[in-house]
């Protein structure tokens, strides 16, 4: 059986306890994660303190950003075995993992050791009463050791999209896993230290949130900042943990995110992408549609086409590359997708397809499988329409105009993303201006240039995150002022 250590110093260590790693596509162990205790984050923030102020605190950026690239290649050299570190951990079917997120995972190096070393600070001449002036400028400062609090759904992918910016920067880490999926971010740490990352650089601790890892990181007084991914009540919890000692914080959190699907829009363009808004990574992404809205004279077209496309949807083994949708991340995720699906008919939804547990056969009966499924017919104030389920699931509404469809998709407590399907060109720039989110796609969805911001709004999170926005974030910015 597999072991997944602590990485500490530049060390690979065990923990406090051992806790089990389960493959969602079978049911089966697979791994023994060491678990941090609270001595072990207390050792990883003391060794990123010590090379904050050591050889990792004298590095200029391009040696640094030279370091990450090395890590970017390095990830590519290994890309099979992050592969199937991935897909065991989540289900995930290979042709996502191959295109998404072990791609990314690297290329998230390269684009922040690029972006940091060209990024430069402001700079004014100022004038003085006695005429000879001062100068200021400002220099970018590293905050300090940073904790790194990730989630499940896209565990390399999401890691590295802070890992990077923030050793781009200059700071040190203490990163953990989602505890559902500690396989990447093992095999990240032997990366850094096969790429010579001084050690203390990048700490990495398994383990759980509250009275555990999690916890212990975003309770540390040497602790400067703590960026998190994940469920906004998590958010406000960490919110909490970090006030007394005034920690800065970057939030990506929950969604409950519409889709609006106009009659001018391309008909089989809008149902095909609407198709990969609600069901990719087993709608397991934060920026899914779970809430789609569709013009009334396309509408009952609309979802006799979204539910054909979503019953073609094959399941089966992950590592096939023709398999289409994975499981969900855990049985415990899936009996809450399942009470949802009850909680729906509760509700009185109409069950357009899906809803229950799909038959595959036995190699896969104790996996956490789960049907794509289209619910119609729920009054908007529903729970189903208002909360975040995180599956492979979506409401179909019918809309009239468009303020009556801008103002459903408002009403909700999150603020992630939106998709707006139209070919009016005006329409497009009038709806997307008018949603209340971090991110408006048109005609689109998931195309991520990382140099854009990219955060929520409301529940959905603070700050954002890409290009100089995830730089400006992991810096101090010092105005030194020079009398001339
Ligand atoms: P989660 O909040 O349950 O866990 C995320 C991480 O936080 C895990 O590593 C967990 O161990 C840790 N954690 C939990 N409680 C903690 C505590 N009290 N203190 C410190 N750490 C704690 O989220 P999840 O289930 O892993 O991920 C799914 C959620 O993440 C969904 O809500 C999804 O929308 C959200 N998400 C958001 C984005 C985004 O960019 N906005 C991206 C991906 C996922």
């Amino acid at each position: 059986m597999r072991r997944f250590q602590l990485f500490i110093d530049g060390e690979f260590s065990d923990g406090e306890d051992w806790f089990e790693d389960v493959n969602p596509a079978t049911g089966e162990v697979i791994a023994q994660v060491a678990e941090a205790g609270v001595g072990d984050v207390d050792r990883s923030v003391a060794a990123a303190r010590r090379a904050l102020d050591g050889p990792w605190g004298k590095m200029d950026v391009q040696q640094r950003g030279n370091l990450l690239s090395q890590v970017a290649d390095r990830i590519l050299q290994r890309f099979d075995e992050f592969l199937e570190a991935e897909i065991l951990d989540t289900g995930k079917p290979r042709a996502w993992a191959e295109a998404v997120d072990i791609p990314r995972g690297a290329a998230n190096f390269r684009i922040f050791a690029d972006q940091a070393k060209s990024f430069g600070s402001d700079a004014y001449l100022q004038s003085t009463a006695d005429g000879r002036g001062a100068v200021n400028y400002v220099q970018r400062v590293p905050l300090g050791v940073v904790g790194v609090i990730c989630p499940w759904n896209l565990p390399l992918l999401l890691m590295t999209w802070k890992v990077a910016p923030a050793l781009a920067a200059g700071n040190t880490l203490v990163v953990k896993p989602s505890e559902e999926t500690p396989a990447t971010a093992t095999l990240l740490a032997e990366v850094m230290s096969e790429v010579g990352l001084p050690p203390g650089v990048f700490n990495l601790v398994h383990g759980f949130g509250p009275g555990s890892a999690g916890e212990a990181i975003t309770s540390h007084p040497d602790v400067a900042a703590v960026t998190f991914t994940g469920e906004s009540t998590t958010g406000a919890a960490i919110m909490k943990t970090t006030a007394d000692s005034i920690k800065k914080l970057s939030f990506e959190l929950g969604g409950k995110n519409p889709a609006i699907v106009f009659d001018d829009a391309n008909f089989d363009n809008a149902v095909q992408g609407t198709l990969r808004s609600v069901f990719a990574n087993c709608g397991q992404v934060c920026l899914c549609s779970e809430r789609v809205y569709v013009q009334r004279s396309i509408y009952d077209r609309f979802v006799d086409a979204l539910a054909a496309g979503a019953r073609a949807l094959r399941h089966g083994d992950p590592f096939a590359p023709d398999t289409q949708i994975g499981p969900l991340i855990s049985e415990e995720h899936r009996q809450k997708v399942l009470a949802y699906y009850a909680l729906a008919r509760e509700e009185g939804a109409e069950v357009v397809c899906g809803g229950a547990v799909p038959e595959l056969g036995r190699t896969w009966d104790g996996g956490s499988w789960i049907e794509p499924t289209i619910w119609t017919g729920l009054p908007e104030s529903a729970r189903c329409v208002k909360e975040e389920v995180f599956g492979p699931v979506c409401h179909v509404a019918p809309f009239d105009d468009e303020d009556q469809v801008i103002a459903m998709a408002n009403d909700t407590d999150y603020g992630l993303a939106a998709a707006v399907w139209t070919s009016e060109v005006s329409r497009a720039h009038r709806v997307a201006q008018r949603i209340e989110a971090g991110i408006v796609w048109v005609n689109c969805w998931f195309l991520r240039d990382l140099r854009t911001p990219f955060g929520g709004v409301k529940l959905s999170g603070i700050g954002r995150e890409g290009g100089v926005h995830s730089l400006n974030f992991y810096s101090e910015l010092k105005n030194i002022c020079i009398k001339l």
